[in-house]
């Protein structure tokens, strides 16, 4: 008999992320994971889907930031990240990049490991030296 999967208690922003998760698309590497942005007080959620043209996977990260965008979004307030990892998985460069257009340095980056492993950051912290309009 399997033993009961440890869920701990999370914010809505993270069960929304943890069930995304659920229905990432990862046949290839088995590396699940679930994202969800917080605009606009509304939570947009995204999952990773990877292709068999390794080149056109797409993260969770981006995805969620996809769906808050065609809602209407203009800015990010909050991400959340979970992976079965431990430590829990930070979002990937690419994924950096793309929150830094719609979120500050400020942007809290919440990342859910295996077995609730937590680590609370911030996107300046993970991209200080983000590329932005104001170089163009
Ligand atoms: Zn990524």
């Amino acid at each position: 008999m399997r033993p009961a999967r440890r869920r701990l208690p999370l914010t809505p922003l993270a069960e929304v992320a943890r069930s995304a998760r659920d229905r990432a698309h990862a046949p290839y590497s088995r590396f699940k994971v679930g994202a969800a942005v917080l605009a606009d007080g509304a939570i947009h959620a995204g999952c990773n889907v990877e292709n068999a043209s390794y080149g056109l996977t797409t993260c969770a990260e981006r995805n969620a930031v996809a769906a808050a965008v065609l809602a209407g979004a203009k800015a990010i307030d909050a991400v959340v990240v979970v992976s079965g990892t431990s430590p829990p998985t930070p979002p990937c460069g690419a994924c950096l990049q793309v929150l830094a257009e719609f979120g500050t340095a400020a942007l809290p980056v919440i990342l859910v490991g295996r077995q609730g492993a937590l680590v609370e950051t911030t996107l300046g912290a993970l991209l200080p030296q983000a590329f932005s309009r104001k170089f163009l």
